[in-house]
């Protein structure tokens, strides 16, 4: 595929799941550079000098502009700030390091947000906030047939030597998930990232900082909830999974599900929320809803690293997350 059909078929996939704000993942830098025109850095042929972005650059790009320049003179980045502090791309945001012990960056912190004036699904009543999607019926019967995995233990053993789609060829481990096992929580996200990937554990670099934050806001810690991804093999580049590679992995998530039986899931992200909820609906209209899945109630909300590059999603998932508490003290107290 060419770089100009793949930039097309990404922005079509980010519009979809309700973005407007650009991320690039599996269209390289220098790919995306030409289709704009943009030219090479001030130091043409030679290195990037930004730090982390060390990528050679081809010295056929003709005159040096300044990427920033273009940029800012194209609205797309605020005067003053850099492009890569506005929208670091998924890999960045997976593998940088973690915020200096004792030190709580603006970033990585989630905030209490002052109350919104008017009520959203977070200070509603359970009762009034729109019903969403049923899947499955009300008990769980996800595998009538019987799955092979009878214990969590014996499904990631399968999952640590699983060969049904070629995700497996370039990860470096297997991240099929950790937890509580009795969790009430479930959180799902998309795939694992590079320092997933390195330590076959689940939300371990930025974005699973943010996602402690997240927990932390509603009371609960890593060791309290059950985490996992669709896919259980790092996607190369970090690009967006493909359907065949979701089919293939979802009986390992689908299996985590029964066996854990959480009282909530909660959707990080559109692949997560789209393959639960077998939907091509983007994230703006499945968040604020209860969805079922078979009969456990699923909130929607944001990826942490959507919430890294766009600050100001940070009060509806902030909205999204203090419903999923509500629905877990309600099922709880019950
Ligand atoms: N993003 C995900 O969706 N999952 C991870 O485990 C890490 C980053």
């Amino acid at each position: 595929m060419d770089a100009r059909e793949q930039l097309r078929r990404f922005l079509e996939q980010r519009r979809e799941a309700g973005e407007t704000e650009l991320v690039f993942d599996s269209l390289s830098v220098d790919e995306a550079m030409r289709i704009l025109g943009a030219g090479a850095p001030k130091e043409t042929g030679g290195r990037r000098q930004e730090a982390g972005n060390e990528r050679n650059v081809p010295s056929d790009m003709g005159a040096a502009r300044d990427w920033r320049e273009v940029l800012k003179e194209s609205g797309a980045a605020p005067t003053g700030e850099s492009a890569r502090d506005v929208k670091p791309a998924r890999e960045t945001s997976r593998v940088a390091p973690p915020a200096p012990a004792g030190e709580t960056s603006a970033r990585y912190s989630m905030p209490t947000p002052p109350p919104s004036a008017t009520p959203t699904h977070a200070t509603m009543p359970i009762d009034d906030v729109p019903s969403g999607i049923v899947i499955g019926g009300p008990g769980h019967e996800l595998f009538s047939g019987g799955s092979p995995f009878a214990t969590l233990a014996d499904l990631s053993t399968a999952v640590s030597t699983c060969t049904s789609c070629e995700l497996h060829r370039g990860a470096k481990n297997a991240v099929p998930g950790e937890g509580n096992p009795n969790a009430d929580l479930m959180c799902v996200g998309e795939a694992p990232g590079a320092t997933e990937d390195e330590l076959g554990r689940p939300f371990v670099g930025q974005a699973g900082q943010l996602l402690d934050k997240i927990l932390a806001a509603i009371k609960l810690s890593r060791e309290d909830v059950y985490i996992c991804n669709v896919l259980k093999h790092r996607p190369p580049g970090n690009r967006n999974p493909m359907p065949d590679e979701v089919q293939a992995c979802s009986p390992f998530l689908l299996r985590q599900i029964e066996l854990i039986q959480p009282r909530v899931i909660v959707a990080f992200g559109t692949f997560a929320a789209q393959t639960l909820l077998n939907t091509r609906e983007g994230i703006g209209k499945l968040r604020g809803k209860i969805h079922r899945y078979h009969g456990v109630p699923l909130v929607v909300t944001y990826h942490p690293a959507a919430l890294l590059r766009n600050p100001a999603w940070k009060r509806p998932a902030w909205d999204d997350v203090q419903l999923a508490r509500k629905l877990l003290d309600r099922a709880i107290s019950s």
